[in-house]
């Protein structure tokens, strides 16, 4: 039995994978492979529709704001969100939490004036900022609601009359927030609700066709809102997969369900962390993600010792981000109870041998 704490791409429900691998073959009793069908057939658009209507039923969102799928990754959206937002003279605010916030800077940069309002970046991103102001006339706030480089997550959402931009790449439907409260919102699927290759996003129409830049056609999300996403071939698969997450995660009992789950897993692990001797956490305690445990050994001898001890009793992909080093457990909405507490007795057994 294999334990996958991957941070991206990474775990999805059994049940997906297996109806995801049926539909490669023979998608609804077609007789043909959903990879081989027309995107515009009534089968494909059936898919479609049902996974942009499924995300707003979980997301309890209002009618202005729309259900996007999109191709090109949350990396995609760190350019295509200022591109629609901002003119070159305007500002947008940006808050710096981690690896993916500061690449978003970046990219924003070439588009109009960035205003860093708040930074972790100098204690090595141990926390999320909580006393920042906000400029009246900034376009938007960005955040980074979930670091999944160093491990933090904000736990209440801003509030402020900009329009609040978010990435959720690493913690899209893993609570229950107001998402009715953003501007638009961007995850890259691969984390927690599907396969590489797609992403969702949530846009309140009425923030939209505010700037006077050109915008090329497939990056104008006016475009996609009107063609329900079908502006030109949608990565099917990738959506597909989405829409049996989805419905995975509707079964189960939506995000209230998830999120008692979810807190229940950071619980156990932080506990184990909190009372072993052996290890330590790497950020405060009130803005540890609940989605990606970061974690060193104090004594760093210890940790090839505690990376192989892991693989092989069949705990995969906890070795932490190049940048950030140390470890990483993901605990993703798919990942079961049980792995947490598979991880914990093994860093009990461990620490009873090396402590
Ligand atoms: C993984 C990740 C990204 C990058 O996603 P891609 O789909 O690879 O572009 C961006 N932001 C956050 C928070 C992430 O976790």
């Amino acid at each position: 039995m294999i334990h996958n704490f991957n941070a991206g791409p990474s775990i999805l429900p059994n049940e997906v994978f297996r109806e995801a691998a049926d539909a490669i073959l023979n998608f609804n009793n077609t007789g043909l492979s959903i990879l081989e069908l027309g995107h515009r057939t009534p089968v494909f658009t059936a898919v479609m529709d049902e996974a942009r209507s499924l995300a707003k039923e979980l997301m309890n969102l209002d009618d202005d704001h729309k259900v996007l799928f999109l191709h090109g990754g949350a990396s995609t959206q760190f350019m295509q969100v200022p591109m629609n937002l901002l003119d070159l003279k305007d500002t947008a605010s940006y808050a710096d939490t981690g690896v993916w916030s500061s690449k978003a800077i970046k990219e924003a940069k070439l588009f109009g004036k960035i205003d860093v309002v708040c930074s972790s970046k100098e204690r090595n991103y141990r926390f999320i900022p909580k006393d920042f102001a906000v400029p009246n006339d900034a376009k938007y706030l960005h955040i980074t609601t979930n670091n999944t480089i160093y491990g933090s997550q904000w736990q209440s959402i801003p509030t402020t009359s900009n329009v609040l931009v978010a990435d959720m790449s690493s913690d899209i439907l893993s609570r229950n927030i107001d998402f009715n409260s953003f501007g638009l919102i961007y995850a890259g699927a691969q984390k927690n609700i599907g396969a590489a290759g797609v992403s969702l996003v949530v846009i309140n129409e009425q923030i939209l066709g505010k700037t006077k830049r050109p915008i090329p056609t497939i990056m104008d999300y006016r475009n996609h809102i009107a063609e329900g996403s079908m502006l030109n071939t949608p990565p099917v698969f990738a959506v597909y997969v989405c829409l049996l997450t989805l419905r995975w995660l509707k079964k189960l009992g939506g995000l209230s369900a998830i999120e008692k789950i979810n807190n229940e897993k950071a619980a156990l692990l932080y506990n184990a962390l909190d009372s072993n001797d052996l290890f330590q956490t790497h950020v405060v305690k009130e803005d540890r993600s609940k989605m990606n445990v970061c974690f060193t050994m104090k004594n760093s001898d210890h940790e090839q010792l505690f990376q192989d001890f892991a693989k092989e009793n069949g705990v995969i992909g906890i070795k932490g981000h190049r940048l950030s080093g140390g470890f990483r457990a993901s605990l993703y909405n798919a990942l079961p109870l049980s792995s947490v507490e598979y991880l914990v007795e093994l860093m009990q057994s461990f620490s009873q041998k090396h402590g």
